[in-house]
């Protein structure tokens, strides 16, 4: 429900690729050259455990989805060119992308190979590979992974930490926004008449937020970008959970780390699996699937306190929560496999440090960019879906966009508020590995047996 525009008073929920990018397009639109703007995290920046902060991240236009593969291709060549700040965080090293034969990922290759060709017409740039052989010739490790795929010369990857400390220096360079380190306990609402639109309404207004210290800040508009966590403050049931993704990571010789230099990222989509070429003498395997949901019986906050009841939602689980937590035996195996698999010289090379990184997953895989459509003042920027970091250089505009009344066409029934819920959130946009289901406490409980 749109709010009346420019709001006086503009507070960003949350520091990720979402809440920041958001921040910047706002500073630089005249029709929000009064508006202060409020970014409020719950980690001091870099938030350690922020799906946005990792060693690394595909960078990508290689889509099944001919919008996602062009707004990708607009951002890649935002990464890309050597005068945009962010290209010094990006390296083009190419990517494999590849499936396994009369698997449910093929598909998916076949239709980003058919995208990623119409977008990226140079010979050379993007090329067939048929079958396994062809594959290890492109990977250059003395492995690699599934039978039929393609290589795209002009995609890479990007520190994903970098490219965050990049986006934040704009962020504070405009010397428009505040920001603050506290923890949204809740949103304030209204259970009164708004009369502030045109036409009256009755629906709860969001006001502002409460923080953990017992502060609170009001606002005309509060966008919501707390990524896996929004879904514990504003119910998403059916619509976007938290998954969690493994990732585990490796220590490289000088050595090794150069010879490596070279690869480009391997991903494959029927097991989700991938690797992406070693930063800094560390290497990551990981795995883009279905994941680990992490059910935990919790009361959203609601505008009628009174009223709510506890019910189960998905919530992250990070190395802040848990200084000791380690993967589940599973997905150390997957990753042990795929590295035996992709790089085999490194295949008895212990994992010295692993993660669960939280997806915000929709069903179809498409962000969640709209208003709240039961209160107004709210609007939603979130369900990254696992693919959103690579947006950084362009998603802010387009939020922004959307905030103005505007979402690009292509995007107005992919980023909408979903009418009807689904019963369980498994994103099935054809992407996504491994097994669906998977609950993190059952997988931690089954112990380790490496
Ligand atoms: C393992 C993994 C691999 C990925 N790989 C890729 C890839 O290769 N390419 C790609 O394009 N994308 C990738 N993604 C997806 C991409 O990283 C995300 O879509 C994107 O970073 C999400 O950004 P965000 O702003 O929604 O969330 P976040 O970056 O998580 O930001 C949310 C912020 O909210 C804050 N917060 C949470 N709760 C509270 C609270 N109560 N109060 C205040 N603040 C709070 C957090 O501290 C955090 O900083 C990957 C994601 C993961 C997890």
């Amino acid at each position: 429900m749109t709010p009346p525009l420019p709001p006086g008073e503009i507070l960003i929920l949350g520091s990720g690729v979402f809440g920041l990018s958001t921040a910047l397009a706002l500073t630089q639109r005249p029709a929000f050259k009064s508006s202060k703007i409020t970014v409020v995290d719950r980690s001091i920046f870099p938030a350690p455990d922020g799906s946005s902060i990792d060693t690394s991240r595909i960078i990508r236009p290689d889509y099944a989805s001919p919008p996602y593969a062009h707004l990708a291709s607009t951002a890649q060549s935002l990464w890309r060119t050597p005068s945009s700040p962010f290209s010094t965080a990006y390296t083009e090293s190419g990517l494999v992308l590849v499936a396994n034969t009369n698997s449910s990922g093929l598909p998916y290759v076949r239709d980003s190979f058919a995208n990623v060709k119409a977008l990226l017409p140079n010979p050379g740039d993007v090329e067939e590979l048929r079958g396994r052989r062809a594959i290890e010739k492109e990977v250059g490790t003395g492995g690699g992974s599934g039978d039929w795929g393609y290589v795209n010369r002009r995609s890479g990857w990007a520190d994903a930490e970098a490219g965050m400390r990049i986006l934040r220096g704009m962020v504070e360079e405009t010397g428009r926004v505040t920001f603050l380190t506290r923890t949204v306990t809740s949103l304030i609402y209204s259970s009164t008449t708004s009369t502030s639109t045109s036409t009256p309404s009755t629906s709860p207004r969001v006001l502002g937020a409460k923080f953990a210290d017992g502060t609170s800040i009001s606002a005309d508009l509060v966008i919501a970008a707390l990524g896996a966590w929004t879904p514990s403050l504003i119910d998403l049931r059916g619509r976007a959970q938290a998954t969690g993704q493994v990732l585990c990571y490796l220590p490289l010789s000088a050595r090794e780390q150069e010879e490596l230099n070279s690869m480009p990222v391997l991903l494959n989509m029927s097991t989700g699996m991938f690797i992406i070429p070693p930063r800094n003498r560390v290497l990551k395997v990981a795995c883009h699937g279905y994941g680990y949901s992490n059910p935990v019986s919790i009361s959203i906050p609601t505008p009628e306190p009174e009223a709510s009841r506890k019910v189960s939602v998905s919530i992250p689980r990070t190395a802040t929560d848990d200084p000791n937590l380690w993967v589940p035996e599973e997905g150390e195996r997957e990753c042990r496999r795929a590295l035996r698999e992709m790089i085999p010289a490194l295949a008895d090379r212990p994992f010295t440090k692993s993660k669960i990184c939280w997806y915000t997953d929709t069903p179809d895989g498409d962000f969640l960019i709209t208003y709240h459509p039961s209160y107004s003042g709210l609007f939603l920027a979130t369900g990254g879906s696992g693919h959103g970091y690579k947006f950084l250089p362009v998603i802010g505009e387009k939020i922004v966009d959307t905030i103005e009344g505007n979402c690009p066409e292509e995007f107005k029934n992919k980023w909408a508020w979903r009418e009807e819920a689904v019963e369980n959130v498994v994103t099935e946009d054809g992407s996504r590995g491994g097994k669906p289901g998977m609950v993190l406490d059952v997988e931690m409980g089954k112990g380790s047996k490496l």
